[in-house]
């Protein structure tokens, strides 16, 4: 009997060529252990046959029938409209992709099988592009378990990978010799790692059972948690500007000009600050205060000190609007004081990027302000000693890092600055390596928003009711939300609402602003609406977060049910700024369910954005109101943060004991689940 060799490199496996290895390379895998690590995202079911009768929408699932009709649609995309009729029903078939050949193989074939994902469209049943095998006689055998689907990448086709997994899956674990890295107590009650990797890799019978996966959970938020703990005694060992903050003169101007005092939360989330920067390790600070709590003048009050000590401030804004908007609020503020405050945008010219460039790297602009553009690799600092982000509690953790970088020989302090509160599961996950200081009161005076219900149908009495707040000299904001993140669709509706709007209000002034125009013509309408040359400014959510207008009370939100409470509470902040009474219009459209409802009353009943936030927490999930999932950042193979939150405590307990005791197991830890992520390196 021919003896074969274990594999020892990803090389030495079937089905694992050059190519496939870079591939491989590319998802983190470098060893054959790594392998075992690469965890499905989901399963497939492909154990039986449903009936189209019986089978819900959205969950793809395995069908048996005949086609029955196809028919070819021409058009700029053509396609092919299949009927797939099973002893139960029909459903139609959409494929985009096809021959004539292929289509007549369908139609002529005894039996097929499908699987797809049902959705309903124009009242019937449709797939797109499901898989499609065609048989004659005896149906084909089905699969004993439920299918592992993997993440992958292209030039890696998924059976490709599921082979690949299996091959080391049969290997056992006297082979590799996993060790167990979580301490013994734990251990007792849970799972081994190979039986649970094995459990998840092969489900036996349904999906894996809860314990398998949570053991794995368990693991795979430590190793994150310890990264980010890691991160944080790093930091603490490299050198930051010690600046003292007592005596400084700009500080006391500045507050001495303002026309109002400082709120006691403002003024104790200062001195926090102050005593970070105060030391000679960075400051990792995040700064969470509701929206209009006064967090702007926070930051600017922090930058003095280090402005005075010689070193440059960075401030950081998500959109153009809103740092551009900043750059004139600092103008106003620190110019009067002697120091000089540039402006780096995208989209602006060469000649003016040139000199603003110019003038960072030689020192010369001591505040600079921006949006992500600040991170290039071409805006060099001359001596940075603090950088603040505004409004980015999604900033990531390796934009973190990245941040490091920018500091030539000292590391910047950081504070980093939100209105969204951020959960528990996420401050005990994402955040594990910042402190955290909270404006908890807003400005005196301040009367709130009084939000309304309106529906659509009534969009007459509204313009009547903005024409009155005109005459008395108010503004509004009218603002048009899509689902689609699509500048164009955004841009289009918003442009629509426009033109209605000009017609119904002849003899007002209104303007527009969205994600598609070009900047300076974006600014020149902010500017006018901001000096009150424009009564109404119709928008779309560019203007979610930051824009201060006081003089605007008014604010119309259309189709609100599209947005979660967090980001409407975030849009209603921009009017409540000023003396005015103030409303929030939100104006839904006439299918509104019940719940949907109910959920936009908790506006009106509260002007409060933690209650908001934990609100949306409980309908969607942790995941979702982060949108870590879209942001790509400390992504979770297998934990989630819906499913394990009741991890997270004894998580936390664990992370510090190998912090203090086993610096070797955090390593190893972080190496088996994070290890050749390379997104930690690069942003
Ligand atoms: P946010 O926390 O949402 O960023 P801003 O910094 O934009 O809030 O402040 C909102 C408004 O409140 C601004 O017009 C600002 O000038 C004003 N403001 C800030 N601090 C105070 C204060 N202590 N008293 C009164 N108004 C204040
Ligand atoms: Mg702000």
């Amino acid at each position: 009997m021919p003896t074969t060799k274990a594999p020892e490199r990803l090389l030495d496996l079937a089905g694992v060529g050059p190519k496939v290895e870079v591939a491989l390379n590319r998802l983190g895998i470098f060893e054959l252990k790594d392998l075992l690590f690469h965890l499905p995202a989901r399963y497939e079911d492909r154990t039986q046959v449903v009936k189209l009768a019986e089978m819900q929408l959205g969950t793809p699932r395995l069908l048996e029938g005949e086609i029955t009709a196809s028919q070819v649609i021409p058009g700029r995309r053509m396609q092919a409209v299949l009927t797939f009729e099973d002893t139960t029903g029909a459903a139609r078939i959409r494929l985009f992709h096809f021959s004539r050949a292929y289509l007549s193989t369908l139609k002529s074939a005894d039996h097929v099988r499908i699987f797809g994902e049902a959705r309903s469209h124009q009242g019937a049943i449709e797939f797109v592009h499901p898989e499609i095998t065609v048989f004659k006689g005896v149906p084909p055998a089905l699969d004993d378990t439920l299918t592992p689907i993997y993440p992958t990448t292209e030039g890696l086709t998924q059976p490709r990978l599921r082979n690949i997994i299996q091959q080391v899956l049969d290997l056992g674990p006297d082979y590799f010799q996993l060790a167990e890295l979580l301490d013994p107590a734990t251990l007792k009650q849970r799972p081994s790692l190979w039986d649970a990797l094995h459990a998840v890799h092969r489900p036996t019978k349904g999906l894996p059972p809860d314990a398998d996966v949570e053991r794995l959970a368990l693991e795979e938020l430590l190793a994150h948690r310890l990264l980010l703990l890691s991160r944080r005694a790093d930091f603490s060992r490299f050198q930051a500007p010690a600046v003292s903050t007592d005596g400084c003169a700009t500080r006391a101007q500045l507050i001495q000009r303002l026309p109002f005092d400082l709120t006691q939360a403002q003024a104790r989330v200062l001195s926090e600050i102050d005593g970070d920067v105060n030391q000679p390790h960075p400051m990792l600070r995040l700064l969470q205060g509701d929206v209009g709590s006064g967090k702007t003048l926070v930051a600017g009050l922090a930058a003095l000190p280090l402005i005075e000590a010689g070193y440059q401030v960075a401030l950081m804004a998500p959109t153009e609007l809103l740092s551009e908007q900043h750059a004139n609020q600092f103008s106003d503020w620190l110019q009067p004081l002697g120091i000089s405050v540039g402006w780096l945008s995208g989209s602006m010219k060469a000649a003016p990027r040139r000199a603003v460039l110019e003038h960072i790297a030689s020192g010369a602009c001591q505040m600079v302000i921006g949006t992500h553009a600040l991170f290039q690799a071409e805006v060099v600092f001359n001596r940075l000693g603090l950088v603040i982000i505004d409004e980015q509690h999604r900033f990531g953790v390796a934009q973190r890092l990245l941040l490091r970088e920018k500091g030539s020989g000292l590391t910047p302090h950081q504070l980093i600055m939100t209105a969204t509160p951020i959960p528990r599961t996420l401050a005990m996950t994402q955040y594990a390596d910042l402190d955290v200081s909270v404006i908890d009161a807003l400005p005196p005076g301040r009367t709130p928003v009084d939000t309304r219900l309106v529906s659509q149908g009534r969009d007459q009495d509204i313009t009547e009711r903005l024409d009155a707040q005109f005459s008395e000299g108010g503004q509004a904001y009218w603002v048009c939300t899509l689902i689609e993140e699509n500048d164009q669709l955004q841009a289009e509706a918003a442009e629509s609402r426009m033109h209605k709007l000009q017609t119904l209000l002849p003899h007002r002034r209104i303007g527009l602003v969205h994600g598609r125009m070009h900047s300076d013509e974006k600014s020149h309408v902010m500017q006018a609406f901001s000096e009150g040359a424009l009564d109404l400014l119709v928008a779309t959510t560019v203007i979610e977060v930051g824009v201060n207008v006081p003089n605007a009370n008014i604010m119309v939100i259309e189709n609100p049910e599209r947005l979660g409470l967090a980001q409407l509470h975030q849009l209603r902040g921009r009017v409540g700024r000023g003396s005015r009474v103030s409303f929030c219009i939100l104006l839904y459209g006439d299918q509104l369910s019940e719940q949907a409802k109910s959920r936009l009353q908790l506006l009106r009943e509260t002007n409060d954005g933690f209650k908001l936030a934990a609100a949306d927490l409980e309908r969607r999930g942790p995941g979702d109101v982060s949108g870590t999932r879209q942001t790509g950042e400390l992504l979770f193979k297998l934990a989630d943060l819906n499913h394990h939150a009741h991890l997270l405590d004894e998580v936390a307990t664990m992370a510090d004991t190998v912090m203090r005791q086993q610096p070797a197991i955090r390593d190893a830890l972080i190496a088996r689940w994070i290890g050749h992520q390379e997104h930690f390196a690069h942003v």
